[in-house]
């Protein structure tokens, strides 16, 4: 079915799979994912994406995509295309792409059955009214006047319902079910309201839209689905589903089970709290490289294959639990690092002149691409008199422990010499402008011959080949763990989740363009060139730092 590997991980869903299949209860698995087209997708629906096409294809049965689309005021179709895409970039491919509203008319048709059996009845109490008795956890509901209509009343009603003659809210159909029900979504739920607003995908055809509890579980019935897995707030609801299913001759009986959400460390997984975050600009859209959404993901260097691993190393469980955010971190620097090829970079240059470099030379050493594979190769890294180093590697008067270069000290340029730092010329500001240094011969390659050693290796580029570029450099967008439990997760904001390096130099074998490829820029991280960067301006994002600095952090609070 597709190349992206989920292993065969066993988790209960899999076990009532395995008896269903065994009892010949169950002869080809289907399953489904069904989101809505009111926003992207995010890290928690990849968890729902691996869990229904995974089982499809390691059962040999298939998954479909399909749109849950009875909200017409939120959808789109700029969501429709853009979870299309994440699903195949995650590298899954739907046996069928329905939208529920393909399924209106059967819906409707189902309905009319309900409403003949005296299931159902036409209500005209006001939304407040519905709602005021509706009842609570420890109150039961009261029965609204209007539910002992007659079939051929509510029959004529819903009919007109849907030829335009009502005003919104006027009237909604419900369920016939329990008022007293412990249950809630018992107590003669909605199933249609009239809603005059156009669909993405029916246009102006209805102004009653099903709900999505009576939408649902028929959808699923109509594709065979035979596995119906969702998340543990649809337990509750799990008795409606089994209730409409019951009650109407459906051409398949799914069965709903469901698993614990993915919720993550210091990330938001709700629609409407992204699109507040897209809506308010607090980032640069849905698919920007701090958002947890697959989009953004991508865009920050994400593969599809870390976040498929990172599902799977959580696995599927039927209780809520939060995940730490270095198991995702650490899932993505488990791929990149086998993936990644190997270039210099300086991200905040400081210039280093070598003074004992003739003026007219330069050198191209030999760099492996790839410090564990030899299939990357090498490429030919040129060095010259006039060079930068990151501006963090000198420290003017650096403690015992800091192993990179000051005043006097050797250090070893990558791949090249070992160089001595002689002078530290600033400016009129008093701001270290460059380093006057001096390079030993001897030591070409990074080694001297007379066994004398040097604690750090730097990483520079030169001067004169060196590619200007912009460097965007991410950190988590919340400063707190559960930011959706905050009051106004306003308040959780990092304020320095995006830091912009507009002065970066580039080694020049690099691509800055349409390279969907990731580099890892050595010491400083995984970054990938942004859709955005060109041969004038490359750009480019940091997709991670090579280790945990965070938990560091953390650990010393
Ligand atoms: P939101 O409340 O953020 O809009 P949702 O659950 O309403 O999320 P849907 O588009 O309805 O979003 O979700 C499609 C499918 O993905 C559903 O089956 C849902 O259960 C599942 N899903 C959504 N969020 C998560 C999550 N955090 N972990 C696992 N599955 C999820
Ligand atoms: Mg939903």
């Amino acid at each position: 079915m597709s190349e992206t590997r989920t292993g065969e991980p066993s988790n209960f869903i899999r076990d009532i799979i395995d008896a269903d299949l065994a009892s010949g209860k169950v002869d080809t698995v289907v399953t489904r994912f069904p989101p809505e087209p009111n926003g992207y997708l995010h890290i928690g629906h990849a968890k729902s994406i691996c869990l229904n096409f995974g089982v499809a294809r390691d059962y040999g049965g298939h998954c479909n995509l399909r749109f849950d689309d009875t909200n017409p005021e939120k959808e789109s179709l700029e969501y429709v295309n853009a979870i299309r895409r994440d699903v195949e970039w995650l590298g899954f491919e739907w046996h069928s792409n329905p939208f529920a509203s393909d399924y209106f008319d059967q819906l409707y048709d189902y309905a009319v059955d309900l409403i003949k059996q005296g299931k159902a009845f036409v209500d005209s109490q006001s939304a407040d009214e519905i709602r005021a008795n509706r009842g609570t956890l420890k109150e039961p509901g009261i029965d609204s006047p209007y539910r002992n209509r007659s079939v051929d009343e509510n029959l004529q009603l819903f009919e007109a319902m849907r030829n335009d003659e009502y005003a919104d809210g006027e009237h909604v159909l419900r369920a016939k079910i329990d008022m007293q029900s412990p249950n809630i979504n018992l107590r003669d739920p909605v199933l249609y309201r009239i809603r005059h607003a156009t669909h993405h995908n029916t246009g102006d055809r209805w102004c009653i839209y099903p709900l999505y509890d009576f939408t649902h579980g028929l959808s699923d019935a109509i594709e065979h689905v035979t596995h119906s897995l969702c998340t543990l707030e649809f337990e509750d609801h799990r008795p409606l589903y089994d209730w409409i299913l019951d009650n109407l001759e459906t051409p398949s009986r799914p069965v709903q089970i469901e698993f614990a959400r993915l919720q993550l460390e210091y990330s938001l997984t709700s629609k409407r709290k992204l699109n507040q975050i897209v809506t308010e600009g607090i980032v640069d859209g849905w698919d920007d490289p701090r958002m947890l959404t697959l989009a953004g993901m991508r865009r920050r260097g994400f593969t599809p294959e870390a976040i498929v691993d990172f599902c799977d190393a959580i696995g599927i469980t039927k209780k809520d639990s939060t995940i730490e955010m270095g198991v995702l971190e650490n899932a993505l620097r488990d791929d990149l690092n086998a993936r990644a090829t190997r270039r210099m970079a300086v991200i905040d240059p400081l210039k280093v002149i070598i003074e004992n470099y003739p003026e007219d030379q330069e050198e191209w050493f030999d760099g492996a691409n790839h410090p564990q594979d030899p299939d990357f190769g090498t490429r030919k890294v040129p060095f010259s008199r006039e060079l930068y180093i990151e501006r963090a590697d000198f420290m003017e008067d650096p403690p015992k422990k800091f192993f990179r270069l000051g005043p006097g000290r050797e250090v070893r340029l990558r791949f090249a010499y070992y160089i001595t730092c002689k002078e530290v010329v600033k400016n009129a500001a008093d701001e270290i402008e460059t380093l006057i240094c001096s390079y030993d011969p001897d030591s070409r390659g990074g080694s001297s011959p007379d066994g004398r050693k040097v604690k750090g290796t730097l990483h520079w580029v030169s001067a004169r080949h060196a590619v200007d570029a912009t460097v965007r450099l991410y950190e988590r967008l919340f400063n707190v763990p559960n930011p959706g439990a905050a009051a106004d997760f306003h308040e959780a904001l990092n304020p320095d989740s995006k830091i912009v390096m507009a002065n970066a130099r580039l080694e020049p074998e690099i691509e800055c363009v349409d390279n969907p490829l990731p580099y890892q820029f050595e010491r400083l991280g995984y970054f990938i060139s942004d859709p955005d960067s060109s041969a004038d301006t490359p750009l480019f994002n940091r997709t991670m730092t090579l280790r945990d600095s965070w938990a560091k952090i953390e650990q010393q609070k």
